[in-house]
C-alpha cells in the first residue's frame, strides 16, 4: 500500500524558493546529489571497516546518466542505502528542515556571492526538476523503498522492486531547465564539481548510446569505460609520494595551461589549520599572458569555487592552485572570507610556505632560482613593498643583476670588491647611461641594474628598513669618480661660460678632475630631487615639478676643457661649451625639441669650421 503525505506545513514556501534560487548556481544540484552518493559510499565503507557490515563487495561506484528523450538525470550509488524509516527520517524530515534552514539564512545572500551552497542538499534537485524519484535499498536486508515527490511537496512512498544495494535518484527535468539534459553540459558540470571525489564516477549519455550502439560497440564502450574523476587527487598525497612529473601533469590537466609552471608548493597543514593544497607559480615570461592566477577551492574534494582571491595576499594573486579546506564553515560568502581570521591564517601560512620554498631553492639550487628570478622579481618586490613580514623573510634572497650580468644579493653586493661603504650604485638605462657605466667600471665600482618602474619604490623600502644603505643612480652627484675639486678665479670664469652656454642662469657648475680624462662634461642630478620628481609622476601628480638640482661637472683633466679654458672668450669656445653641455644632457635624459634643434645647428656649425 502506498503511503501518501504532504511534506510539512512550511513546504508550500520552500519549493517556490528553491525554484527561483540563484539562477547562475542551478548547476550545483548535481554537486549536492553526487556528494550525497559519495557520502553514502563512505558510510558503508566505514561500517565494513569497523565490522558492522559484512558480505559487501568493495566495488564502490557512482553512475550518473542523462536521457534526453525521457528528460531524466539519474544518479545511482551502491552505498549504504536507506530503509523506509530512514527515508521518512532523512528525506522527509532532516533533508527538508536542513533545506529550510538554509534557505531562511541565505535567501537574501545572493548579492553577496555565496560560494559554497552545501546545506541546500537533496532538495536542490527541485531547482531543475518538477518530480524527483528515489529508489533505495539499505545494506541491511530491509525491503527496498520507492519515494516520489512533486514540486508541490507531495510525496508518495511505496515498496520498490530494486534488488541492488544503494540509492538511485531520478530527476524529471523541467522544460525550462532542459539545457541540463545536454550530455556535454552535464558531463562538464560533473567533472567540475566531482572531478576529485574518492569513488569512481561514471557518466553515460543514454540517448546517444541507444542511437549508436550495435551490440559490439556497446561491449567495446563498456570495456573502455573510464571514470570522469581522479579518485586520488595529488593534493591528498604526501609530497614525498609525488614526482615532479606528477605535479606538472596535474597542473596541465587542471589549469589547461600548456606551459610548465616555474615551481610548486605542496601544503599539508595540520591542526589547527588543517588544509591541503598545491600552489603553482606560473611562467609569466610572455607579456601577453594574463597575470591573473586561479585558486580552486575544494571542500573535502568537492569543488566549491574558482578564484578564491581572499585566501591570497594581492601580491600572490598570480598563483594557480587547488586548496582543500574542510575547516571552512559551510555556506561561506565572500564577505565572510574577507573578514575571517581562519582565512587570514591560511593566507599567512601560504605566504610563509612561498618564502620557505624560495629560500630553499636559493640555498640548494641557486642556478634554478636565478633562472626564474626575472619571472618572480616583480612579485617579490611588490610583496616586499606591501608586506613587511614578507620583506623580512625575503630580503636576504632578493637578487640584483649587475651591469656585468651577475646576480647578487644585497649582502653580496656590499662585499663585492670595489663596493663603496653604505652605497649601492645603480643604473636604470644602460644605453643612456653608458658613459657613466664605463666610468664606474673603469673605477672598479660595482653597479646594479634597476630598470623597472617598481624598483624605485622597492629601493625606498630597503633604505627605510636597512641601516646604512643608500641607493644612488650612477648619474647622480658623487665623489667616487672624481679626484679633487678646483676652486679658483680661473675656474669661476669657466663656469660662467658654461652657465651661459646652457641658457640656464641657475645651473650649478662644478669643476673636478675625473679619473677618466676622456669625458669632458657630465650632468649630474641629485638623487633626492630626481626621486621626488619620479614619485610625483608615479602618483600622477602632473603639475608637481620640483626644480631638479642639476650640476654640470666639468672634467679639468679633459683636453677639450683645457683648450677652452685657455680661450674662454672666443666664439668657438662658446660654441663648444654649448655642444658639451648638450652632450652631457644626452647622457642624462632625452633632448627636448628645442635642445635637439640647437644641438643639430651647433654640430653643423662646428663641422663647417673643420678645414
Ligand atoms: P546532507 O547531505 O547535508 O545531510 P541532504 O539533504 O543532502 O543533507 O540529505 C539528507 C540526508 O538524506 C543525508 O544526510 C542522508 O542521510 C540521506 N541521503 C541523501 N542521499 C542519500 C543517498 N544517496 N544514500 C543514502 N542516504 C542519503
Amino acid at each position: 500500500m502506498a503511503e501518501k503525505g504532504g511534506i510539512s506545513v512550511q513546504t508550500e514556501h520552500i519549493f517556490p524558493i528553491i525554484k527561483r534560487w540563484l539562477y547562475s548556481d542551478k548547476e550545483i544540484f548535481l554537486r549536492e546529489i553526487v556528494s550525497n552518493a559519495a557520502d553514502a559510499e563512505t558510510k558503508l565503507k566505514h561500517l565494513v571497516a569497523v565490522g558492522q557490515a559484512s558480505g559487501i563487495e568493495g566495488d564502490y561506484r557512482i553512475d550518473v546518466a542523462v536521457n534526453k528523450e525521457e528528460k531524466t538525470i539519474t544518479v545511482e550509488d551502491n552505498g549504504i542505502g536507506m530503509t523506509e524509516d530512514e527515508v521518512r527520517q532523512y528525506i522527509n524530515q532532516i533533508a527538508l528542515s536542513g533545506a529550510l534552514d538554509f534557505l531562511q539564512k541565505y535567501e537574501n545572500a545572493s548579492a553577496d556571492g555565496i560560494i559554497g551552497h552545501f546545506g541546500l542538499g537533496f532538495y536542490s534537485s527541485f531547482m531543475v526538476a518538477d518530480t524527483v524519484e528515489l529508489e533505495t535499498k539499505s545494506y541491511t536486508d530491509a525491503p527496498a523503498v520507492h519515494w516520489v515527490c512533486n514540486e508541490d511537496g507531495e510525496f508518495e512512498m511505496s515498496p520498490s522492486e530494486k534488488t541492488t544495494r544503494g540509492t538511485k535518484i531520478t530527476l524529471h527535468v523541467t522544460e525550462e531547465e532542459k539545457e541540463f539534459l545536454e550530455a556535454d553540459k552535464l558531463k562538464g558540470i560533473l567533472t567540475k564539481y566531482c572531478g576529485f571525489l574518492p569513488f569512481p564516477v561514471y557518466f553515460t549519455d543514454e540517448t546517444a548510446e541507444k542511437a549508436e550502439a550495435s551490440e559490439e560497440n556497446k561491449e567495446k564502450s563498456e570495456t573502455n569505460e573510464s571514470p570522469v574523476n581522479d579518485v586520488a587527487p595529488l593534493w591528498q598525497k604526501m609530497p614525498n609520494e609525488c614526482s615532479e612529473e606528477d605535479y606538472v601533469g596535474f597542473y596541465h590537466k587542471v589549469f589547461q595551461d600548456n606551459q610548465d609552471p616555474l615551481f610548486h608548493i605542496h601544503i599539508n597543514a595540520d591542526y589547527p589549520l588543517n588544509f591541503k593544497g598545491i600552489l603553482y607559480f606560473p611562467r609569466l615570461g610572455n607579456e601577453y599572458r594574463s597575470l591573473e592566477g586561479e585558486v580552486k577551492l575544494f571542500y573535502n574534494r568537492v569543488f566549491v569555487s574558482d578564484n578564491i582571491k581572499e585566501v591570497l595576499p594581492d601580491y600572490l594573486l598570480m598563483l594557480k592552485g587547488v586548496l582543500d579546506c574542510p575547516e571552512l564553515p559551510l555556506n561561506v560568502s565572500r564577505s565572510y572570507l574577507q573578514d575571517s581570521d581562519y582565512v587570514k591564517k591560511i593566507s599567512a601560512h601560504i605566504v610563509k610556505k612561498v618564502c620557505d620554498k624560495l629560500a630553499g631553492l636559493h640555498n640548494t639550487d641557486l642556478e634554478k632560482y636565478q633562472s626564474f628570478w626575472d619571472d618572480i622579481k616583480i612579485f617579490v618586490e611588490y610583496g616586499c613593498i606591501k608586506d613587511k613580514k614578507f620583506y623580512d623573510r625575503m630580503k636576504n634572497i632578493v637578487l640584483f643583476k649587475t651591469t656585468e650580468d651577475q646576480f647578487v644579493t644585497l649582502d653580496e653586493y656590499k662585499k663585492t670588491e670595489g663596493a663603496v661603504e653604505g652605497k649601492i650604485y645603480y643604473a636604470t638605462d644602460l644605453t643612456q647611461q653608458s658613459v657613466y657605466v664605463k666610468l664606474y667600471k673603469d673605477q672598479g665600482i660595482p653597479v646594479i641594474v634597476l630598470d623597472q618602474l617598481i624598483d624605485g619604490q622597492f629601493i625606498n623600502v630597503i633604505e627605510l628598513n636597512e641601516q646604512n644603505v643608500v641607493f644612488q643612480r650612477i648619474d647622480a652627484v658623487t665623489d667616487e669618480i672624481s679626484d679633487k675639486e678646483e676652486a679658483s678665479d680661473e675656474a669661476s670664469s669657466l663656469s660662467e661660460l658654461f652657465t651661459e652656454a646652457s641658457g640656464k642662469s641657475d645651473l650649478k657648475v662644478r669643476q673636478t678632475a675625473l679619473k677618466d680624462a676622456s669625458v669632458p662634461a657630465l650632468l649630474n642630478i641629485t638623487e633626492q630631487s630626481r626621486r621626488m620628481n619620479e614619485m610625483a609622476q608615479i602618483y600622477g601628480m602632473k603639475d608637481f615639478h620640483l626644480p631638479l638640482e642639476e650640476i654640470l661637472v666639468l672634467n679639468t683633466e679633459n683636453e677639450i676643457i683645457k683648450k677652452i679654458s685657455n680661450d674662454k672668450d672666443s666664439e668657438t669656445s662658446k660654441a663648444i661649451a654649448k655642444q658639451l653641455y648638450l652632450l652631457a644632457v644626452l647622457n642624462q635624459r632625452q633632448f627636448t625639441a628645442q635642445e635637439l634643434q640647437t644641438f643639430m645647428e651647433g654640430s653643423y656649425d662646428l663641422l663647417g669650421k673643420i678645414n
